[in-house]
């Protein structure tokens, strides 16, 4: 098989599947490995390796084998065996970054975002340790670690900060009956009220029939779902309709490439406007200048989260964080007033 023929077989794929009169979509990460070995074994290790790497470059990827893969995948499993002990050994963190209100400029919720304070190698990002942790299945325990920990650090915030939300994400991994236990035991332990905790999970994540129940329980108990990265994944506005969300967060690709052409904008306005037709709020995420902020905005869009406010930092640095957005002005990030679309950038 060569890399022609696993594109086609994608192709093949990429059409929905008509199951119980749902549309359900379907995605494969296809590894290709066209060794001269002669040992099958070897081949399918390769094809194997192979398979990971066009996993981690995202949903739905072919990629061929090379000899460098091999060195990679020994760093994944020895980032695996490290990883069991790293939430014992105390070495996971998590770091938050502001979503403020764009009509009112507050703070109204913060994201949490894992970091894990490796000894040798320092600060690692999600992307490097996320499909490790998945593929090792320990992301259950991360995330429920993840949870307790965000909402615990929330409560105790929320004193001088009343109706702050944390948004926490969840990997599509995680969706399970599981999750709802998680859930209720991190709000009993922390003392945080449901309708302060969102999860953000990805378009593909919500579509599945069983997440869907387990997202319905999740929101009888009071706690809100965001779908990230949105407008990267295949939801159509009859399905969206009938999911149990409430927010949209439009990926930053889009909100980054605002300031291009028209046609930019306008795939922002229709999301917003789908959002705001069945009654979801639209976050826009990846804003970075004060034009991106300005134009989100001047669109109609009701948050705004990104570099240009902050960027996600421990928590130890979060109340003087606050503190700094309670007052746009101090902050050097007011935004021009509303109209003031395509204002110059920073
Ligand atoms: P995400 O949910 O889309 O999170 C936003 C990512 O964009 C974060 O990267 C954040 O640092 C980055 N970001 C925020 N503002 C800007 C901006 O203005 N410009 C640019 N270029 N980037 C910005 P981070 O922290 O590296 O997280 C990456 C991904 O890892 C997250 O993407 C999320 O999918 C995943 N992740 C993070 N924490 C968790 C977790 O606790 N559980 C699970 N399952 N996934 C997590
Ligand atoms: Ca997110
Ligand atoms: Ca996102």
């Amino acid at each position: 098989m060569d890399m022609q023929m696993a594109e086609r077989l994608q192709e093949a794929l990429a059409d929905p599947f008509d199951i119980a009169g749902h549309q359900l979509f379907v995605s494969a990460s296809i590894g290709v490995a066209t060794t001269p070995a002669i040992d099958p074994d070897t081949i399918l290790r390769d094809a194997d390796t192979a398979m990971y790497q066009a996993k981690k470059s995202g949903r739905n990827r072919c990629a061929a084998f090379h000899p460098g893969l091999h060195e990679q995948t020994s760093r994944h499993l020895r980032l695996a065996s490290e990883l069991h002990g790293a939430l014992e050994r105390n070495e996971l963190r998590v770091f938050y970054q502001p979503l403020l209100s764009l009509t009112s400029g507050e703070v109204t919720a913060l994201e949490a975002l894992l970091r894990w304070e490796h000894p040798s190698e320092g600060m690692l990002f999600p992307e490097e340790f996320i499909t490790v942790a998945e593929d090792a299945g320990l992301m259950p325990a991360i995330g429920a670690w993840v949870l307790l920990e965000a909402c615990s650090q929330t409560a105790g915030w929320t004193q001088d900060h009343s109706g702050l939300s944390i948004s926490v994400n969840v990997s599509r991994h995680q969706i399970t009956e599981e999750l709802i236990g998680h859930v209720q035991s991190a709000l009993a332990t922390s003392g945080l009220s449901p309708n302060q905790l969102v999860l953000e999970v990805t378009e593909s994540a919500v579509i599945t029939i069983a997440n869907v129940a387990v997202l319905e329980r999740l929101r009888e108990i009071g706690i809100r779902i965001s779908v990230d990265d949105f407008g990267t994944g295949y939801s159509s506005l009859v399905q969206l309709q009938e999911l149990p969300v409430d927010e949209l967060k439009i990926d930053r690709a889009f909100v980054q490439r605002l300031a291009g052409t028209d046609a930019d904008a306008a795939i922002v306005t229709s999301i917003i406007e789908l959002a705001h037709t069945i009654g979801l709020n639209a976050v826009a995420e990846g804003v970075e200048t004060v034009a991106q902020a300005a134009a989100v905005r001047s669109l109609g869009c009701d948050s705004g989260q990104g570099f240009l406010w902050s960027r996600p930092v421990g928590s130890s640095s979060v109340p003087a964080l606050l503190q700094r957005l309670k007052n746009p002005e101090l902050s050097g990030r007011s935004l021009p007033s509303s109209g003031a679309r395509g204002a110059t950038p920073l």
